[in-house]
């Protein structure tokens, strides 16, 4: 039976090829089959733990989001990456980038030690400071309109405080080439 990977990956339209089979796709690398399965299921591996590593480092995963599967998963800081950097200058950047999640905090198991305000890319999460008298009562507090989804936040929490949950519902494009035209008329989305 063939594994998770190697059906997704052949599901994927390849460029220049489209949609393929693995006989088909074997015959054009000039390899076995069993032999290009393997290499598929190798590569996934490799890009599973790069990814892995990459949201460990704080990086965002960014990718072009078509319902068909995305072109390319790239692993983006907001001081370089010229999508993150661009976003960052903005005061609404998530009505660019229209994800459907957002951080949700539990205050319960919140311990105020600001690792998810560190290492939000787009400065959305800060502190607020606690109203009773004796200064208790602070809370961390996600600005939703300077909000991408990356989920940072959640993954970085060393309380298990913050969930990411599904706010809205909008619906990515079906295909890449939708995705690049909606890119070229000014839509991050
Ligand atoms: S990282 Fe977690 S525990 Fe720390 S301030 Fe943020 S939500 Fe609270
Ligand atoms: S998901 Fe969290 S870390 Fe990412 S932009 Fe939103 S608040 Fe910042």
């Amino acid at each position: 039976m063939r594994s998770e990977q190697v059906e997704y990956a052949l599901a994927l339209p390849m460029p220049s090829m489209g949609r393929t089979s693995l006989d088909d796709l074997a015959r054009k690398m000039g390899r076995e089959p069993s032999l290009v399965e393997e290499r598929i299921e190798e590569m996934a591996g490799q890009r599973l733990i790069m990814a892995t590593k990459s949201r460990k480092d704080g990086l965002v995963h960014l990718t072009g989001n078509a319902q068909q599967g995305p072109a390319v998963i790239c692993n983006c800081c907001s001081c370089c990456c010229n999508a993150l950097r661009g976003l960052i200058e903005l005061h609404n950047p998530r009505s660019f980038v229209k994800t459907n999640f957002l951080p949700q905090f539990d205050h319960d198991k919140c311990r105020l030690c600001s690792t998810c305000k560190n290492i939000c890319p787009m400065d959305a999460i800060s502190m607020l400071p606690g109203v009773e008298a004796d200064g208790t009562g602070a809370f961390m507090r996600v600005e939703e309109t300077r909000c991408i989804g990356c989920g940072l936040c959640a993954s970085h929490c060393p309380h298990n405080a913050v969930s990411m949950v599904k706010a809205y519902n909008n619906i990515p494009a079906q295909t890449l080439a939708e995705c690049n035209e909606r890119y070229m008329n000014g839509r991050l989305w």
